[in-house]
């Protein structure tokens, strides 16, 4: 199964266009509680998740892969790293390493070169050869279906399992929490809190299943092509009238 780049990098073809607004300050404090301005929890998720689905349509994982532990080894690289570096780096490092079991017996130091420019490449090298050795060795090969399991593997954190999770098996087993799935979660006033793992509780206590895989790419999109750190677009902002952030309501 071959992906494509999508939506995700052409929305960041466009960001460098707008004006750099200091937002530092605002994002967590102009408004210092986003989710106590929103009256209907339920309504208001909704409206985004329709105006969300119009904007981007169907949504999928921009990372690159044909086989499945490929798509594990891209994820444990996205860290702290763009979708778009990782598509670069992965054609050279698959291209090397051809199995899971050149991965399981590589050293570490042998992938760092490949992977250097993602960041972090001691620990991603590490985590790597740990995930492919655990993978062929006590999964004999087969990518888990639960979280519970998939998060036994080295470099796989609820993050990593639940983008695997959906992506392999279609199984939704939680809400994909990333920098910007956080960021804005809150600007939104779908959550009160800033923690990855009780955005997730939140979200999934409150938001029904059917929505969780779908809105949380929505929000990573969103969060490239708009609502960027720091300086979000929210004159252009399809959410803007709903959003109790909005920077162009009075504050
Ligand atoms: S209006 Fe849009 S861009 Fe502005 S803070 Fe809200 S979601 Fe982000």
């Amino acid at each position: 199964m071959l992906r494509k780049q999508s939506q995700r990098s052409k929305s960041t073809q466009n960001s460098s266009k707008t004006p750099k607004v200091d937002r530092s300050s605002t994002i967590y404090e102009v408004i210092s509680n986003p989710w106590e301005l929103v009256k209907d929890y339920q309504s208001h998720t909704k409206s985004i998740y329709k105006i969300l689905t119009k904007e981007f349509g169907k949504v999928e994982t921009p990372l690159t892969y044909t086989k499945d532990y490929e798509l594990c080894i891209a994820v444990i690289l996205s860290a702290q790293c763009t979708d778009e570096r990782v598509n670069q780096v992965t054609p050279a490092l698959f291209e090397a390493f051809t199995s899971l079991e050149s991965f399981a017996n590589a050293e570490p130091k042998d992938i760092e070169p490949f992977i250097f420019s993602t960041g972090f490449y001691h620990n991603k090298a590490k985590s790597i050869v740990g995930f492919a050795k655990m993978l062929y060795g006590e999964f004999q090969s087969k990518l888990p279906k639960t979280l519970e399991e998939m998060t036994k593997l080295p470099g796989f954190g609820r993050k990593t399992a639940n983008v695997v999770l959906s992506e392999v098996h279609g199984i939704v087993e939680g809400f994909v929490v990333d920098t910007h799935v956080r960021r804005i979660t809150y600007l939104l006033g779908l959550t009160k809190f800033k923690d990855p793992i009780r955005i997730e509780k939140e979200i999934m206590q409150k938001v029904p299943k059917k929505y969780w895989d779908a809105l949380s790419l929505y929000l990573i999109f969103h969060g490239r092509k708009t609502c960027i750190a720091n300086r979000p677009k929210c004159t252009e902002c399809k959410l803007s009238k709903l959003c109790p952030s909005s920077l162009t309501k009075k504050q």
